[in-house]
C-alpha cells in the first residue's frame, strides 16, 4: 500500500472559517483584581525572538530574574524562580512539593483563596484542618497559636492579600510562631508582591507564591515562587515522588541551578517580560513603589467617601492594591461594571463568593497605580452611578 499522506487533504471543512483578520484588542484600563496592564516597556521586552532555553544569554537572563525576585520579595533563598503558568500554578507548585500523604495542611480560610489552597491539599491527599474568619477580617496571633497547637500541622497556609476581600493578613510574629510548632508558613503573596511591603526572610516565611499580571504590571504566565531551606529539607526527605511531575523542583532546581538540564521548555518571552517588570520596580526602588500604592489607595478612599461610598475592609487591613467597595443600597452592582467597560473602557471587579453582588473590587497595581487613574475610575463611577 501506498502513503496517501503526500496528497492528504484536511478532512475538516475550511470554508466557513473568514480570512483571519489582525486581532483586534480593545483599549482598556483594567482596574481590576487582575489581570492589570502590562506596563509598554514590558510589552516591548515580550516582542523579540524567542531564543534557546539553553543559550547562555538566556542562562544569564534567568540568574537575573532570580537575583531581582529575591530582591522584590526580600529573601534570600537560592531556590527563587518563576514557575511557568499563572499564579496558581506557582501556589499549585507550593503544596504539591512539599505535601506528603496525610501530612496535616492548615489553612486560614477568609476569603476565595483560602479555600483553593484547601482544594489543592486535598488533591496531594494532605490531611486538610482549616480556620475561619468571616470574609473581610482577618486573624489575629494568638488565634493563630490556638489553631497550631490544636492542630499541629506540618504547613499553615495563608493569604497575604486576599484578592476576594481586599484584606491583608499580618504576617509579622506568625514565622515565629511556625518554628516553634515546627511547621512551615505558606503565603498567597498574589495580589501583594510589587504593590505592598513583603520581607519573607524576615517573617520567615518558607513557602511563597506570586503571579506576574497583578502587582508586577506583566502579562500572565510566568508566576514568582519560592522556598526556604526548610522547606527544601522537608521535599528532600520524601518518602514519595513529587505527585506533579511538570512543578517537580527536585527536577527544576536542576535547570535553574547549576546543573542547567533541561525539564521543560522555559516560555522564553515570557521570562523577557517579567525580567523587565521586575527591572522597573528595582529602577523605581521597593520603598518608593511600596508608597506609591499606598499615596493612590488612600486617594481613592477618600475620593469614595466624598461620593457616599464605603469600603468593606477597616482602614487597619486594607490592602492598597485591591480594595473592595460597598454597593451602595438600590444600586446593581453588575449594571455598573458593565458600564463602566462600555462606556468608559474601564475594567472593574464584581464581589466573588460571599461578597458576591455586595462589593466591586478596585485594582490599582503595579503600573497602573497612578493618580490619574485614581481620578479616571472615580469620575467614570460618578457618572455611571449618577444615571
Ligand atoms: C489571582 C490570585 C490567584 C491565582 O492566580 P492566577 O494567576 O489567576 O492563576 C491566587 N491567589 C490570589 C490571592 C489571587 O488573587
Amino acid at each position: 500500500m501506498t502513503s496517501t499522506l503526500s496528497t492528504a487533504r484536511p478532512k475538516i471543512d475550511e470554508t466557513h472559517l473568514h480570512a483571519a483578520p489582525r486581532t483586534q484588542v480593545p483599549e482598556r484600563l483594567l482596574l481590576g483584581p487582575g489581570p492589570s496592564n502590562a506596563h509598554p516597556s514590558v510589552v516591548e521586552a515580550m516582542n523579540y525572538q524567542p531564543i534557546g532555553h539553553l543559550d547562555p544569554a538566556y542562562l544569564q537572563l534567568m540568574d537575573e530574574v532570580q537575583s531581582l525576585l529575591r530582591y522584590t520579595w526580600q529573601t534570600s533563598n537560592p531556590m527563587t524562580l518563576p514557575v511557568s503558568g499563572t499564579g496558581s500554578a506557582a501556589m499549585e507548585a507550593t503544596l504539591a512539593n512539599t505535601v506528603e500523604p496525610d501530612d496535616v495542611v492548615l489553612v486560614g480560610v477568609n476569603g476565595y483563596f483560602g479555600h483553593r489552597m484547601m482544594d489543592m491539599a486535598e488533591r496531594y491527599r494532605a490531611d486538610v484542618r482549616s480556620i475561619h474568619k468571616s470574609w473581610g477580617e482577618v486573624f489575629s496571633l494568638e488565634e493563630i497559636r490556638a489553631a497550631l497547637e490544636e492542630h499541629r500541622p506540618r504547613i499553615l497556609g495563608l493569604v497575604h492579600a486576599e484578592t476576594s476581600t481586599g484584606a491583608c493578613q499580618p504576617l509579622e510574629g506568625v514565622g515565629d510562631l511556625c518554628r516553634e510548632y515546627d511547621c512551615l508558613l505558606l503565603a498567597d503573596t498574589v495580589t501583594s508582591l510589587g504593590g505592598m511591603p513583603l520581607f519573607l526572610d524576615e517573617w520567615k516565611v518558607d513557602l511563597a507564591y506570586s503571579c506576574s499580571q497583578k502587582g508586577l504590571s506583566c502579562p500572565p504566565g510566568s508566576s514568582p515562587f519560592t522556598m526556604s531551606d526548610r522547606a527544601l529539607e522537608k521535599m528532600d526527605r520524601r518518602q514519595t515522588k513529587v505527585a506533579n511531575w511538570y512543578l517537580d523542583m527536585s527536577l527544576i532546581r536542576n535547570y535553574w541551578g547549576q546543573g542547567r538540564t533541561y525539564h521543560h521548555t522555559a516560555p522564553v518571552n515570557m521570562t523577557y517580560a517579567i525580567r523587565a517588570a521586575l527591572r522597573l520596580v528595582a529602577d523605581e526602588r521597593l520603598e518608593q513603589v511600596w508608597h506609591r500604592h499606598r499615596a493612590c489607595a488612600e486617594q481613592l478612599w477618600a475620593g469614595l467617601e466624598d461620593m457616599g461610598i464605603f469600603c468593606h475592609v477597616p482602614h487597619e487591613y486594607r490592602l492598597t492594591t485591591l480594595t473592595t467597595v460597598r454597593v451602595p443600597d438600590g444600586v446593581d452592582p453588575k449594571a455598573v461594571t458593565k458600564a463602566m467597560l462600555a462606556d468608559h473602557n474601564i475594567e472593574i471587579g464584581n464581589g466573588l463568593g460571599e461578597l458576591g453582588g455586595k462589593v466591586w473590587r478596585i485594582g490599582l497595581m503595579g503600573h497602573n497605580s497612578r493618580p490619574e487613574n485614581v481620578d479616571r475610575v472615580l469620575a467614570a463611577m460618578k457618572q455611571v452611578m449618577g444615571r
